[in-house]
């Protein structure tokens, strides 16, 4: 650490995503990112044209993304803001909203990056427990006077829960503020991007990086209010004006009007995933069915931690969180089929083994 660091950053946590070796080819099931291609729409709108006006800015209030965005949902650009990834975005409401000590709660289990933030900047943070099903107590969230922040569906658990409750959670104090991270809403989970007509303290946020297959793109937004998007759009003028690069731009707005492709890509996955999760039933795990691109499941048969090792031998990265609830538990992000077929492969082979041979 150099002598310059601040020490306002002594408990920070860094975040860290799932692993991205370099030692081999994986089948990379570890971060819920996509094996699919985005739309073709993308590929004919980063064309040569595209190429030559790089020497050019981009739109820093990137307004064709913004508005490709808000006709989707039937709101103004306006009520769009756009960042490099949901994670950004993220961290822009958060620079513009929260500061030292102020109160914020969020599950006990959910995206990591959440703590992370509460952590680096000093925020007031409670993590209230998820139920032994792994849902949340929506009563804990309703009752706090904390600003709330939920993943919907959450992850690594998969679980959601309904536009009713989260209309419960936004309604019982508008002083406070409600961020929900909706990254995996499109496989199944009703948006309640609706609430921000009715309520003035909703914050709704969404990626790029799942169902429409575009992580290395970096394309998030949050849809809220006029004046909430204006503030975070205030202060990312004083931080990084330029925040999406001119491709992010073209390519977001190609990809988010192809809505077909978008339903056939994860009408795939939904398939994919329901299929593997009969699989890993068929073996004895104890599946929790979730509505996302991952399958979430306790490993019966040995420890999970050692399925998830000798997986990554076999060259299938998933993922393992050494921590006290879920040391039990993999998350395994859905693939293609041949992919999933490979994991079902292997998986089985493993489990043969271990229930031939004492280790
Ligand atoms: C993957 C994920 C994100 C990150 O999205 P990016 O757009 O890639 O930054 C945010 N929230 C949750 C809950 C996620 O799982």
């Amino acid at each position: 650490m150099s002598y310059f660091f601040l020490n306002e950053y002594d408990n920070m946590e860094v975040y860290i995503p799932g692993e991205q070796p370099h030692d081999r080819k994986y089948i990379k099931l570890n971060a819920n990112e996509s094996s699919m291609p985005p739309s073709p729409k993308v590929l004919e709108a980063i064309n040569r044209a595209q190429l030559n006006s790089m020497g050019q800015y981009s739109d820093p209030h990137c307004m064709e993304l913004r508005e490709a965005i808000g006709k989707i949902y039937g709101f103004g650009a306006d009520q769009v803001f756009v960042g490099n990834g949901a994670d950004e975005v993220l961290g822009f409401c958060m620079l513009s909203f929260f500061r030292p000590g102020m109160k914020v709660c969020f599950p006990d289990i959910t995206y990591d990056f959440y703590r992370t933030y509460a952590k680096t900047y000093q925020l007031d943070y409670e993590q209230f427990p998820l139920k032994d099903d792994f849902t949340i107590n929506v009563e804990d969230y309703v009752k706090t006077d904390r600003d709330v922040i939920l993943a919907n569906p959450n992850n690594p658990t998969g679980q959601a829960i309904s536009v009713a409750d989260i209309e419960r959670i936004v309604a019982a104090n508008p002083k406070r503020m409600v961020i929900i991270d909706e990254a995996y809403v499109d496989y199944g989970t009703e948006s309640c991007v609706e609430l921000v007509r009715k309520y003035p303290n909703l914050v709704v946020v969404q990626t790029f990086s799942k169902s429409r297959n575009m992580a290395g793109a970096r394309i998030g937004f949050a849809i809220s209010t006029k004046e909430i998007i204006g503030d975070m759009n205030k202060i990312k003028f004083t931080f990084n004006p330029f925040n999406m690069s001119s491709f992010a731009i073209e390519a977001g707005t190609a990809a988010v009007s192809d809505t077909e492709y978008l339903q056939k890509c994860v009408n795939q996955i939904i398939h994919n995933r329901e299929s593997f999760e009969d699989e890993m039933e068929k073996l004895g795990f104890e599946v929790i069915r979730t509505c996302t691109n991952f399958a979430f499941m306790k490993i019966h048969g040995m420890e999970a931690a050692a399925l998830g090792k000798e997986l990554k031998k076999r060259g299938i990265l998933v993922r393992h969180y050494p921590t006290e609830r879920l040391h039990e538990y993999l998350r395994i992000t859905i693939g293609t089929e041949e992919e999933m077929a490979e994991v079902v492969r292997n998986i089985r082979e493993i489990m043969e083994r271990v229930t031939t041979c004492t280790f």
